[in-house]
């Protein structure tokens, strides 16, 4: 064995001592480490066969399914590179994510391999496919993945084997994630064994904190039982779930698609201990009219990130589900966690993305990246640490501009104050600027959010002629909640300054558009102010 420490099939094989503990449960299957790490080793020595070596790419497109994680921990255990696609995107957008990474092997479920049909042609270098649960009959590139390694309720029953003998160094290629493209098209960012594996010691040195502050010794990291609703091609739910899960034996629970009463019904009969993801799930799970129908006790922690979530949201989960609520921000460059903010430090600090991880550091720069700027003040936010992604795969121009001297220039607009906590205020993008006054929409969303019959609110800048940008905002009412533009606006004026309260306000029937990963689509919303 010659992996040398810390490699993601050295985790992986470290992992196989938690042995019939359960791994994953995704509706009727529970697949234990073991099963698991036997159907891993399978796929990676079918990979081997099919040619796949050092730095190869290898894609996968699928839902949160058992096969997603023996498909990401076979590639990568070659020294090749698993590049997560996102499950929602269209036949062309996937075509795209398989071209701009060069992959030579597919690895889909039917539904993917569906919406990729027509692409198939345009895309010489895939050379196979792997189909997991297919939809359709498969033609002379494509092979059932059951045909390799059989159904996740076959996979205990799969002879023993290793993992593939492959150097590794930490500092490998290990995965390309694509960013949410809120703000323009997804970009990949080249992740490492080393910035995947970052976030276990980001996740285990938080959870200790805690205990630290208060002088006490923290308990050993215990295994939990995770709802995971958050994709696995993003990197949050990947790497900062489930390699922190991983490490200590934990449980992950898939669902097929997000559904209140169904996750309600699941963390009642599995005692379920982690949810969240992000924060519109937390929301969802407190709104629920039928709510205190279910045993919801088991819940320790509703934890978060990903997106600006409101102070009000805080109490509520500590108040209303005896749990704590967590909160973290990082981006697809950071291969996720940087800040963690938990416990008492959240409750007190409410607004807040919590401090950085043990491994990170955050400065506050000036808009040409020059000048550090003081405590207390407003600028770029810019984060240091292993965490780090190498660099944009395939793009020069905008990897130089990104990853400057070891940090990454975030794109957020964000302040520290004395203890080194972060508070976001916008993303540089969103900000509105009116007439030269600065207005960042997480301050004036906060407050819409506070008004008790809003439940989901953003801010937008609309072009003026003479000023270059207004705010407007557009909300969602709580079911049954009345509310006038006239009275939220009065609201907004009563709590912030008058430049900062938006000139129109538009009342959306459903929850605002956002992404797989809870982002407010903002381009869209300006849309509703086009005219
Ligand atoms: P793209 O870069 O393609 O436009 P994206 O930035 O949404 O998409 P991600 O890498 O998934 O892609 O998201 C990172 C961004 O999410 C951060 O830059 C920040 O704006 C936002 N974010 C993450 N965590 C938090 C948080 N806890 N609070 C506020 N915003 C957050
Ligand atoms: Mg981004």
């Amino acid at each position: 064995w010659k992996n040398t420490p810390p490699s993601l099939p050295w985790l992986l094989t470290a992992a196989r001592a938690h042995g019939e503990r359960l791994l994953t449960i995704y509706e009727d299957e529970r697949v234990t480490y073991e099963a698991n790490f036997r159907a891993t080793a399978a796929l990676s020595a079918h990979l081997a066969r099919a040619g796949i070596g050092r730095g190869d790419r290898v894609a996968i497109a699928m839902r949160n399914l058992p096969e997603w994680i023996a498909a990401f921990f076979a590639i990568t255990a070659l020294g090749a590179v698993a590049v997560p696609l996102n499950a929602w995107w269209t036949g062309g957008e996937l075509a795209y994510g398989l071209s701009d990474s060069g992959a030579k092997l597919l690895i889909a479920d039917g539904e993917r391999h569906e919406r990729l049909l027509a692409h198939y042609a345009d895309l010489p270098s895939v050379e196979a496919v792997l189909v997991a649960r297919a939809t359709t009959p498969l033609d002379g590139h494509a092979t059932r993945l059951e045909e390799v390694i059989g159904t996740p309720h076959d996979w205990s029953a799969l002879p023993d084997a290793a993992l593939p003998l492959v150097d590794i160094a930490s500092d490998d290629d290990a995965t390309i994630f694509y960013t949410s493209g809120t703000t323009g098209a997804p970009k990949g960012a080249v992740g490492t064994h080393r910035s995947i594996l970052t976030n276990i010691l980001s996740s285990g040195f938080s959870a200790a904190r805690s205990y630290i502050r208060r002088g006490e010794v923290p308990p050993e990291a215990a295994p939990r039982v995770a709802l995971t609703v958050i994709p696995m091609f993003h990197v949050t739910a990947c790497s900062a779930h489930m390699m922190a899960s991983i490490a200590t034996g934990s449980t992950t629970i898939f669902m097929r698609r997000w559904d209140t009463v169904r996750a309600m019904e699941i963390i009642e009969r599995e005692r379920v201990t982690l949810t969240g993801g992000v924060p519109t799930i937390a929301w969802q799970l407190l709104e629920h009219p039928d709510r205190d129908r279910y045993d919801l006790s088991s819940l320790e922690a509703i934890a978060y990130g990903g997106a600006p979530s409101a102070p009000e949201l805080v109490r509520r989960i500590y108040e209303e589900f005896g749990a704590l609520p967590g909160n973290g921000w990082g981006m697809t460059e950071t291969t996720a966690t940087v800040t963690h903010h938990v416990a008492e430090d959240y409750l007190n600090r409410p607004d807040s993305a919590g401090p950085p991880v043990a491994v990170a550091d955050l400065k506050i720069m000036d808009a040409d990246g020059t000048t550090e700027l003081p405590v207390g003040e407003v600028g770029e936010l810019w984060s240091k640490g292993p965490m780090n992604a190498r660099a944009y795969w395939n793009k020069p121009e905008a990897s130089a501009t990104t990853f400057v001297d070891g940090w990454v220039r975030t794109g957020d607009l964000a302040r520290l104050d004395e203890e080194g906590f972060l508070f976001v205020v916008d993303r540089a993008k969103d900000m509105v600027i009116r007439g030269g006054e600065n207005i960042y929409s997480i301050e004036v969303e906060n407050v819409l959010y506070a008004h008790p019959a809003v439940t989901d609110a953003a801010l937008v800048g609309i072009p003026h002629r003479t000023l270059g940008e207004e705010p407007a905002a557009v909300v969602h009412l709580a079911p049954g909640e009345r509310a006038s533009e006239a009275e939220l606006q009065q609201w907004v004026r009563d709590r912030l300054a008058a430049f900062k309260v938006p000139v129109a306000i538009r009342f959306s029937e459903a929850t605002l558009p956002r992404n797989a990963n809870g982002k407010v689509l903002k381009t869209e919303l300006r849309q509703l102010f086009a005219d």
